[in-house]
């Protein structure tokens, strides 16, 4: 467990909505950024306008990167390209991605070095699925992604963990408040053994899946939590405001 003051991070995941309106409406909210970071990301496509119409309360994350900085890949997002439209952050092997794309461990273990190269940070997400939830091989999955997902260089720069149980994204269900805090903790022993343990206890490990306004505080008041990754509750000003204003109330 955790004994440290870490400064909380949220980061809203659009997926493939919104609209540059969406950005405009969002540009009212200011976030108290000495309390906590929030990351937007968007579709690509809006990362310009966004990185125009946002104030410095906010920082901005791609949703994935290409593990080349540049190439003949019609289609992809270059991480140096990421930097260089404003984002500080890049989200890599997003669940959907595993399992709608194909994305594998060794696909996420490049990309992560491709990111960290162009000077991102990047929130890596790990799972597990309703089946493996339901053999109990939770702990073991988690291992098993972090063990092949994450590069050596890893262990020099910051990295972020977003551990998000397949079957609770989009779908309105989530772990007990126990089953969070058990999952966290297992993350950051293995953090600690697989880096060192100070590098292991300063690391940010968000949650995600079915997060909302009303159960934002409880989850975000277990020891080993330090943000969350915000899906389908990001998408409307007034519920993602309700969940800063959570985390900023803890
Ligand atoms: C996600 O997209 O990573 C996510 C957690 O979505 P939701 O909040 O809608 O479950």
């Amino acid at each position: 467990m955790s004994e440290q003051m870490i400064k909380p991070m949220l980061v809203a995941n659009w997926k493939m909505h919104g609209s540059v309106n969406r950005v405009d409406d969002f540009s009212a909210l200011k976030p108290n950024s000495a309390q906590v970071d929030v990351i937007l990301a968007p579709p690509a496509a809006l990362l310009n306008h966004a990185s125009r119409v946002l104030d410095d309360s906010w920082q901005l994350a791609g949703q994935d990167c290409h593990w080349a900085q540049e190439g003949a890949y019609t289609g992809e997002t270059s991480p140096a390209l990421l930097r260089e439209m404003g984002c500080s952050h890049v989200i890599i092997g997003h669940s959907e991605r595993r399992v709608l794309m194909g994305e594998t461990d060794e696909y996420v273990h490049d990309k992560i070095t491709a990111a960290l190269e162009a000077g991102l940070t990047p929130i890596i997400c790990i799972g597990e699925t309703l089946a493996q939830y339901q053999a109990q091989e939770t702990f073991i999955t988690l291992a098993s992604q972090l063990f092949h997902g994450l590069p050596k260089i890893s262990a020099q720069h910051e990295i972020v963990i977003a551990y998000e149980p397949v079957w609770a994204i989009g779908s309105g269900l989530t772990p007990t408040m126990q089953e969070i805090q058990d999952a966290h903790d297992h993350i950051r022993t293995f953090l600690c053994t697989h880096w060192n343990a100070k590098k292991g206890e300063a690391c940010k490990i968000l949650y995600g899946g079915s997060v909302k306004p009303e159960n934002t505080a409880d989850i975000l008041a277990l020891p080993d939590v330090n943000g969350a990754l915000v899906g389908g509750a990001s998408l409307e000003v007034a519920s993602f405001d309700k969940i800063i204003a959570a985390i900023a109330a803890l």
